[in-house]
């Protein structure tokens, strides 16, 4: 085993010998899933890594931590990069390296851990990093921004959307190419998911009720989502409670099982489509405020928030 020769030899030589007393199928199982978890370690553990080319921007989904993604986003005509929330530096590293792009921007959406726990070791390791983000817990920041902050990775263009709630400064990143009307892509943290929202920690239903349907759904509908975290199956269990009825629900979710049994994540949506199945963009539906027993948007987010916080599905 390959961590038998360090201090927990004696540990590890003892576990080798009752897994091979095990019968051989078991034992071989074992063997199969422990070097599977090694190689899903070394790749992102929960999906593999995929890499969308568009007309002039690429995206490089990296799977990070448990159900993290970050985002590599490379402005074609130029080759400089950005990457969205970098909690595991060596990956992006590797993914920098890989793809020979020129790494001179750090977005981040918020300032919790699983987002922005990685800044300081990756300035480490590519010094004079811009940093950004928008609020001021966020390790390693340059610039902080505010709502319409906008910037260029090489020739794309990115605007800064203040979307607090979830936590009190969070910024989404909506990024197009240079010509009006070609690619367009929005990375939406812990404020929107595919099928769902982030939770209320700093905020009110008031401030989602913004975010998503004042900000968000007023993108261009072909916006691409990339969100925070592969919850999508979760989030459309309680969509499909929200609204028994809803077909674009149902495709979803067979979409989403099909994808994830192949390990594959299931960013990016779009705008338009997170507006048919998503409830937590759809709090004006009758169908939704029905569900919630409410006559009004704000106090529709406010209950499906609530009931979502405790659903087991
Ligand atoms: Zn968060």
């Amino acid at each position: 085993m390959k961590d038998a020769s360090n201090g927990n030899s004696a540990i590890w030589l003892l576990l080798w010998e009752v897994i091979n007393s095990l019968p051989l199928g078991l034992s071989q199982g074992i063997t199969k899933l422990y070097f599977q978890a090694l190689t899903w370690k070394q790749q992102g553990f929960h999906s593999i890594q995929e890499h969308l080319e568009y007309n002039k921007m690429d995206v490089k989904i990296l799977p990070a931590l448990q159900d993290n993604y970050m985002y590599l986003i490379v402005d074609k005509a130029t080759k400089e990069a950005a990457i969205v929330d970098p909690v595991e530096p060596n990956t992006v590293m590797k993914a920098v390296q890989e793809h020979g792009v020129k790494l001179t921007m750090v977005l981040t959406t918020h300032h919790h851990w699983d987002h922005a726990g990685g800044n300081e070791n990756l300035v480490k390791m590519q010094p004079g990093l811009q940093v950004y983000g928008g609020d001021d817990r966020i390790g390693a920041l340059t610039t902080k921004v505010k709502h319409n902050t906008k910037f260029n990775i090489g020739r794309l263009n990115v605007q800064c959307l203040f979307t607090p709630c979830h936590t009190s400064g969070h910024i989404c990143y909506f990024v197009t190419a240079p010509e009006e009307g070609e690619d367009s892509a929005v990375f939406t943290g812990d404020t929107l998911f595919l099928g769902g929202c982030g939770r209320f920690f700093e905020g009110t239903a008031d401030q989602m009720h913004h975010a998503l349907i004042e900000v968000l759904s007023r993108l261009p509908n072909e916006t691409k989502v990339f969100c925070g975290h592969e919850y999508t199956l979760q989030n459309l269990k309680f969509a499909l409670h929200v609204e028994p009825e809803n077909e674009n629900v149902k495709e979803k979710i067979s979409w989403s099982k099909q994808r994830r049994q192949e390990g594959k994540p299931t960013v990016p949506s779009t705008i338009a489509e997170e507006k048919l199945y998503n409830p937590f963009m759809r709090v004006m539906e009758p169908a939704v405020m029905k569900h919630a027993n409410k006559t009004e948007p704000i106090e529709t987010m406010k209950a499906i928030r609530l009931e979502k916080d405790s659903f087991k599905g």
